[in-house]
C-alpha cells in the first residue's frame, strides 16, 4: 500500500557535503587555529615566566636562610655552590640565574620595574 522508493532515499542520504561547504569548513577551522595557537603559545610562555619567578624567589629565600644559618657573607662562588647543591632547574626556559643586590635574577626572564610610570604595571589590563 505505502510503497516508497528506496532508490530516492539513498540518493538524498549519500549526497554528503559539497565542495564549497568543505572549503568553508576548512577555512573556518584554519581561522580558529590561527587564533588559538598564538594565544596558547603566549599563555605557555607566561606560565614559564611565573614558574621561573617563583623558583627564583624560593631559591633567594633558601640562600638567604643558608647565609644566616652559617653566618656567612655572599660571594659568587658560595652562590654557585649553593645553586649546584640546590639541584633543581630554576628556569623552565633554560635561563641562567644570578644573585645580584639581594635578589635572584634570571637572564631569560628579567624583572620589569614594578613601579614604572608606563601605566601597564598593576591595575586592569586594557584590550
Ligand atoms: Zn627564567
Amino acid at each position: 500500500m505505502f510503497t516508497t522508493s528506496k532508490k530516492s532515499n539513498r540518493k538524498i542520504c549519500s549526497s554528503g557535503f559539497s565542495l564549497i561547504e568543505l572549503i568553508v569548513i576548512i577555512a573556518v577551522i584554519s581561522i580558529l587555529i590561527s587564533i588559538a595557537v598564538p594565544t596558547y603559545l603566549s599563555f605557555a610562555e607566561k606560565i614559564k615566566e611565573k614558574a621561573c619567578r617563583n623558583n627564583c624567589f624560593q631559591l633567594e629565600k633558601r640562600y638567604e636562610a643558608d647565609l644566616l644559618l652559617e653566618n656567612a657573607q655572599h660571594s659568587q662562588d658560595r652562590f654557585l655552590n649553593f645553586l649546584y647543591d640546590y639541584g633543581e632547574d630554576i628556569c623552565p626556559s633554560g635561563g641562567q640565574v644570578m644573585y645580584l643586590n639581594g635578589q635572584v635574577h634570571c637572564n631569560a626572564h628579567p624583572i620589569e620595574d614594578v613601579g614604572g610610570s608606563d601605566g601597564e604595571s598593576g591595575g586592569v589590563p586594557v584590550l
